[in-house]
């Protein structure tokens, strides 16, 4: 087997300040990464192009472009919102490997570790 790329996954949680910043829109994990626990990156960002999609149709029917802004407000709000749960639930997600005695500083080395490991790798 021949490995191609190496990719690593950082958990973060940040969110874009403007969704809309000179004509260029921002929507899905481009505009927001949370960590996974919940299961709501994907549908953040679909809720997003949902929204986006009816605001373009209101600029195709005469709106002027900076309905954009509300795009911009109204996903920022919720975005906001849901980072607070997701960070929630990685919160009481890491009580299992407590539970289980792991530390888990020690689960972060580990990662580092394997950071370290992959950039070895795909040099
Ligand atoms: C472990 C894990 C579990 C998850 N579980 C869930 C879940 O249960 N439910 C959920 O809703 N979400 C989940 N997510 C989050 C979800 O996967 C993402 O939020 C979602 O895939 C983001 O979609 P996106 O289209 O915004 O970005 P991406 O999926 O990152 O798509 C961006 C695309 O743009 C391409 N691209 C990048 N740069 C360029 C360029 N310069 N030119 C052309 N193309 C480019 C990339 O190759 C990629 O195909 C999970 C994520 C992780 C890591």
């Amino acid at each position: 087997m021949e490995i191609k790329n190496v990719g690593v996954w950082g958990l973060s949680n940040q969110i874009i300040e403007k969704f809309f910043v000179n004509r260029i829109i921002f929507a899905g994990d481009s505009a927001h990464s949370f960590p996974p626990a919940g299961g709501f990156g994907m549908n953040t960002g679909i809720c997003d192009v949902n929204n986006l999609v009816h605001k373009l149709l209101m600029i195709n029917k005469g709106n002027h472009i900076q309905i954009l802004e509300k795009y911009s407000q109204e996903r920022r709000y919720y975005a906001l919102m849901i980072s607070e749960l997701a960070m929630k639930y990685y919160n009481k997600s890491m009580e299992i490997p407590r539970n289980l005695g792991m530390n888990v500083d020690n689960l972060m080395l580990f990662k580092n570790g394997l950071d370290s490991l992959s950039s070895v790798i795909s040099t």
